[in-house]
């Protein structure tokens, strides 16, 4: 008998766990096919063992700080872990796929036509086919390593406990997890990579300080170190390496291998689907489709991330593409990772390596340490570094960050940079004090700054300060330069709203800037003349405030009885410049003050700018006089 569905997933790991969930939401018959119990790599023998035992890991490394004699029975180590996968996997049993509408069949699938599969020897058919067969640890052909009796993160969560020396091959996330962890618990680690440094896909300088602190805690790193041989002795397992053209051997009761991930591909009859694949990887196109028409791959199968949040965004993409009038691109350029070392090293986008080939010279990279930061400061022997890397107008273009709570720290970034807002917005976002995330928030400040600087007027303004443009040109900003102070320091001072307003019969002292002018000052290089209006105060108020509505940047603030209050306001560099009049009834004269926020923002702008305003208010007020 031949079973239909509209959707049939093969792989109930991550990506395939999400394709169904996705099918089914959308009221789809669908089915998912597993060999093994849902779940995958990531529930059973990854993240969720790995992610628990660095847990385990890190509150024994912290108690053996104040109790150095504390010893680890491993065999209870690895009875918890085991409860931590039950917890999750109960969260994705079949029952629970059931309950939401999805078949789960507990077999092998094996392709018989372009979309029909033989499962338990009963035919499944389904309008389309999604792939999410995942992947396998990589065993390499070294010499004599098939015949010891290595460990792999499939086979190691399920020992009794832990071997009391272990030798790891293999610097990536996973060995360098591993061997912390496992050295922390009292196991002794060595660790061997053939790259010179461990994470190579990683910022070196970050990479590095992982480095040092796993040999501070105690782990023997070989790097630069190729694996050319490994023999059984007894009950220790000897690795031959070749290190700067010398061999050494190394001889632990255990070894893991960790050098990488291998693609399911074969023993499915993808051929008698038309789906091509090399041993790397199942060939998509952007949407997640394979060569053959309606059925797509997701997941470690599909690389180039084998990643499960990257398993779960190829999952909604592939499946919202199969049964949706749609063709949506899967879109890589918000990848990120974090690797769960203590501290965590989280990465975002692109590296600066890579944003710079991508957009040249122009990029801008803000590093800020952990040091700066109190919350870091709160606890002994932290480090960390945080380092973003923006484009020419400050938006994210990728990020690194080594240090405590990075795994979290790299999801702030992922929402700017996928939301694409300014990182420099991120200056006026009030964040909890202390915490770890304020280290983006010292950075926001910077950008901010930066943009600002980065501004055209600004860039002309600055030339002039370093002596680069000739006197005529130096205009409006040119007394600024010379005074030498720092556009930004004014830009920011330029913000705050000095003392205004009239108080007995007088407006308030003329301020110290040395742009102000007032009618009411007794220093003379500050005195401009108030102007007359003979007759109704009503109406040259009138008069007054049509004068300042013909200006463009020019806002009226604040009108009373005898007092108008206006902001001339530049809007590409935020300064401000205060204007005030005052109607002075029993001298029957208009008293004029104005003054910049700061006062080297310009070359005598406020005596311009009154030279100019009395010339246009005695046009006004003579032509209501004529008239
Ligand atoms: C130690 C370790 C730690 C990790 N930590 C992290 C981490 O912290 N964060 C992170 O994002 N990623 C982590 N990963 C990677 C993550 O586990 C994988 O990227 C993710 O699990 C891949 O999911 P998948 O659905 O593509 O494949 P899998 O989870 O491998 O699922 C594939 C499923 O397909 C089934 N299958 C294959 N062929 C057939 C067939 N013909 N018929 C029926 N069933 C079949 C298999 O039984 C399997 O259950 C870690 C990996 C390891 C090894």
């Amino acid at each position: 008998m031949t079973k239909k569905y509209d959707i049939a997933i093969i792989g109930a790991g991550a990506a395939g766990l999400t394709a169904a969930f996705t099918a089914a939401g959308f009221s789809k018959k669908t089915v998912l096919i597993d060999r093994n119990l849902p779940g995958g790599e990531c529930t059973w023998s990854g993240c969720i063992p790995s992610k628990s035992l660095i847990n385990i890991a890190k509150e024994v490394h912290h108690a053996k700080k104040y109790s150095p004699e504390l010893k680890v029975d491993t065999s209870e180590v690895l009875k918890d872990i085991q409860k931590v996968i039950q917890k999750v996997y109960a969260g994705e049993s079949p029952e629970v796929l059931r309950e939401s509408g999805i078949d789960f069949l507990n077999a092998y699938a094996t392709f018989t036509g372009p979309n029909t599969l033989e499962v338990d020897g009963e035919t499944i058919e389904a309008k389309k086919i999604i792939l999410s067969t995942g992947s396998t640890p990589l065993v390499p052909p070294i010499d004599g390593l098939r015949e010891v009796d290595y460990l792999t993160n499939e086979s190691i969560f399920k020992l009794e406990s832990f071997p009391k020396t272990m030798t790891i091959l293999g610097a990536g996330p996973i060995g360098v997890e591993m061997s912390q962890a496992l050295n922390r618990l009292g196991v002794k680690v060595t660790l061997v990579e053939k790259s010179d440094r461990i994470l190579s896909n990683d910022d070196e300088e970050l990479a590095l300080m992982i480095q040092q602190r796993l040999v501070e805690e105690g782990v023997t790193i070989h790097a630069g170190a190729a694996a050319v041989k490994a023999a059984q002795q007894g009950s220790q397992i000897e690795l031959t390496v070749e290190k700067d053209g010398k061999e050494m051997t190394i001889s632990n009761e255990g070894l893991l291998v960790a050098l990488g991930r291998q693609a399911n591909v074969s023993g499915y009859n993808l051929e008698t689907a038309g789906v091509e694949y090399d041993k790397k990887r199942i060939q998509v196109d952007e949407h997640m489709e394979t060569t053959a028409k309606g059925i797509y791959a997701i997941g470690d199968v599909v690389g180039p991330y084998q990643l499960s949040h990257m398993a779960n965004a190829q999952g909604i993409t592939a499946t919202q593409n199969a049964i949706l009038p749609i063709n949506r691109k899967m879109n890589y350029d918000n990848v990120t990772w974090c690797t769960y070392t203590d501290p965590e090293l989280g990465h975002s986008g692109l590296s600066e390596a890579q944003a710079r080939e991508q957009h040249g010279d122009s990029i801008r990279v803000y590093e800020q340490d952990y040091a700066d930061i109190d919350r870091a400061n709160t606890k002994q022997g932290s480090i960390g570094k945080v380092k973003i890397v923006l484009d020419k107008k400050g938006h994210i273009l990728g990020a690194s960050i080594l240090g405590d709570r990075a795994g979290e720290i790299i999801s702030q970034i992922q929402t700017l940079k996928t939301l694409s807002i300014n990182m420099g917005k991120l200056s006026s976002v009030i964040h909890p004090y202390p915490t770890y995330s304020e280290v983006l928030v010292k950075i926001g400040k910077k950008v901010y700054v930066d943009n600002l600087l980065n501004q055209p007027v600004v860039k002309t303004f600055n030339k002039a300060k370093a002596g680069e443009l000739p006197v005529k040109k130096i205009g409006l900003y040119g007394a600024a330069a010379a005074t030498g102070f720092g556009i930004a320091n004014m830009a920011i001072q330029n913000n705050t709203k000095p003392q205004l307003g009239v108080e007995n019969g007088r407006l308030t002292e003329v301020p110290s800037t040395p742009n102000a002018v007032s009618s009411q000052t007794t220093v003379r290089s500050k005195f401009v003349p108030a102007w007359p209006y003979n007759g109704s105060k009503e109406q040259a108020k009138k008069n007054l405030i049509g004068m300042l509505k013909s200006y463009e940047g020019i806002r009226i603030a604040q009108v009373n009885n005898d007092y108008v209050y206006a902001i001339a306001s530049s809007k590409l560099l935020k300064f401000k410049d205060d204007i005030e009049f005052y109607f002075n009834d029993a001298a029957q004269q208009i008293e004029f003050r104005s003054a910049s926020r700061v006062g080297y923002s310009d070359q005598g702008v406020n005596r311009k700018r009154y030279n100019e305003m009395k010339k246009r208010y005695s046009s006004i007020s003579t032509h209501t006089r004529n008239s």
